[in-house]
């Protein structure tokens, strides 16, 4: 297969216009100084610039260049670990209360996309949530009757005979649809959260690294690549870009690469026999995949983790087309027009943390699902910032666990998720043997 001429670059990015004007003369003082201008920084800067404080977020390439402009789109309720899980660590109200921003999140992303019309392929499309074995899909229903029955989260169980229903593989066990979980075009929604910012009177500077956080009596003083800023607030908004700026935070958050692949436009019967109900899709892999055809429906974008060690993008294409084919043998010799990756951040309770540490406050930790988490929780801080009770969250106080000797380079990551995966692929082959 044909892997030369395949763009690098986020397919997202071919349906944008050219970008808004940015802020050319860094100020010399505002009140909140945000560092980093993806979701998480544009959600604080919207709300703390409508808040009537003048606000300057500050990215160190162009805006959105990590994952708000990489992602795959995909919108669930965003909280990995279980109620049961929570509870036994933090106990029942609190594992509540965490369980319910992840709702919460959900269900703003979409109220927001409405209330203030923004253009971004917004859509409820649900997700099929496949089992990779039949063990797993015993565990996936009874899971499910569980959220339902405790939280309340609507979903509904396919067995494999009817899963062609939801989508065109026969590669699956069955698996769940959770009806709430959405779509969006990842780009688009930058750009109109940076428009709602740029509206409310945020600056939004380019290509200037924060390289220094200092603490004064009045707040902070705050070292760009464009001069100093005086700054009464810093929000730490870098989620799995988070570097030495941030030591304590460094510290904390375990960047992971993730892998996208797009195929060239398909004939709409393919599309339309491969996502029949249009729903986002996942899997039960420890090595999640995660799907959907592109909003237009004329292509399939696949994404994952497919390396074990960091890898470039079009050297992952290939083994990610491989996975692709293999549950979808029909796009055997489809040509890829698309291959890019970015960096998530995981966190070592997998949970998201917000707070404030030395005075700085930071939003992240999203564990690849943020595309609702982020901006609501950067609109979280941005409330704390003005000071008002509705900035608290369900993860306010939690401990933000790290690990003895780990300093932000995950060297153990390597060996775990080729355990991983070597193990997802022989649960799939050993599944598929017995059927
Ligand atoms: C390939 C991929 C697929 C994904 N798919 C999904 C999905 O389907 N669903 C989902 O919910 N989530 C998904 N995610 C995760 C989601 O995109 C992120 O959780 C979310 O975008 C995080 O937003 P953020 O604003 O916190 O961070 P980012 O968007 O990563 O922004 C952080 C910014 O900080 C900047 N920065 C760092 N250091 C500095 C500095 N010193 N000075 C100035 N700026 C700095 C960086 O340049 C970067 O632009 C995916 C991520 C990737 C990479």
């Amino acid at each position: 297969m044909r892997m030369s001429g395949i763009k690098h670059s986020p397919y997202w990015a071919d349906q944008l216009d050219d970008p808004p004007a940015l802020t050319a003369r860094m100020p010399a003082k505002v009140d909140v100084l945000i560092v980093g201008s993806g979701y998480t920084g544009l959600g604080a800067a919207i709300t703390t610039a409508r808040g009537g404080r003048s606000t300057l977020v500050v990215e160190a390439e162009s805006p959105g260049h990590g994952c708000s402009s990489r992602n795959g789109g995909q919108i669930s309720t965003s909280v990995k670990p279980s109620l049961a899980k929570l509870a036994a660590t933090f106990g029942m109200d609190k594992a509540r209360a965490i369980r319910a921003e992840g709702r919460a999140a959900l269900e703003w992303v979409g109220d927001f996309v409405e209330r203030e019309g923004l253009d971004c392929d917004f859509r409820r499309v649900g997700r099929f949530h496949a089992a990779h074995t039949p063990a797993h899909y015993e565990t996936l229903v009874r899971d499910a009757a569980r959220m339902s029955a405790d939280e309340g989260i609507e979903s509904f169980a396919v067995p494999r005979a009817e899963q062609h229903k939801q989508l065109g593989t026969g590669a699956y066990f069955g698996g769940v649809v959770f009806p709430r979980h959405c779509s969006i075009h990842p780009g688009k929604f930058h750009r109109e959260l940076l428009r709602l910012a740029l509206d409310a009177g945020a600056q939004v500077v380019g290509h200037c690294p924060v390289t220094r956080i200092d603490r004064t009596s009045g707040g902070f003083r705050v070292d760009t690549g464009n001069g100093t800023v005086e700054a009464r607030d810093v929000i730490v908004a870098t989620n799995g870009y988070t570097t030495g700026l941030t030591p304590w935070l460094q510290r904390r958050v375990i960047p992971i690469g993730s892998y996208i692949i797009v195929t060239e436009p398909l004939p709409e019967e393919v599309i339309d026999r491969l996502f029949p109900g249009d729903r986002i899709a996942s899997d039960t892999c420890k090595v999640v995949y995660y799907y959907r055809a592109t909003p237009d429906r004329r292509r399939v974008l696949f994404g994952g983790r497919v390396s074990a060690s960091e890898t470039d993008p079009l050297a992952a294409a290939s083994r990610l087309r491989r996975d692709m084919c293999r549950l979808f043998p029909e796009l055997e010799g489809i040509a890829l027009s698309h291959a890019w990756s970015g960096t998530v951040a995981y966190s070592f309770d997998e949970l998201a943390h917000t707070g404030v540490h030395d005075g700085v406050h930071y939003a992240m930790g999203y564990c690849g699902s943020g595309v609702s988490m982020a901006p609501y929780l950067g609109m979280r801080a941005g409330q704390k910032v003005l000071g008002l009770a509705e900035g608290q969250t369900g993860f306010d106080g939690l401990p933000f666990p790290t690990r003895p000797l780990y300093r932000g380079k995950p060297w153990f990551l390597p060996a775990a998720v080729a355990w991983y995966r070597w193990n997802d692929q022989r649960q799939f082959r050993k599944a598929s043997r017995m059927n």
